[in-house]
């Protein structure tokens, strides 16, 4: 039985970019993952698990 991925969001913590990222499959494809902001083109970019993130908003 196939590992399901798990959804991500990418996050620009410079301009508050972000996008969330959902592989189609296990194999994560150089495409998925976005290495610089397209809006700021900061590399520092975060990513997280979407239910992470979404339960750290949450909490706080
Ligand atoms: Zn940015």
């Amino acid at each position: 039985m196939p590992i399901r991925p798990t959804p991500f969001i990418v996050y620009c913590p410079r301009c508050r970019w972000q996008k969330r990222v959902a592989p189609r499959s296990d194999v994560m494809l150089p495409g998925d993952m976005p290495e610089r902001c397209p809006k700021c083109d900061s590399n520092a970019l975060e990513h997280q698990q979407a239910s992470g993130l979404l339960g750290r908003l949450l909490g706080r």
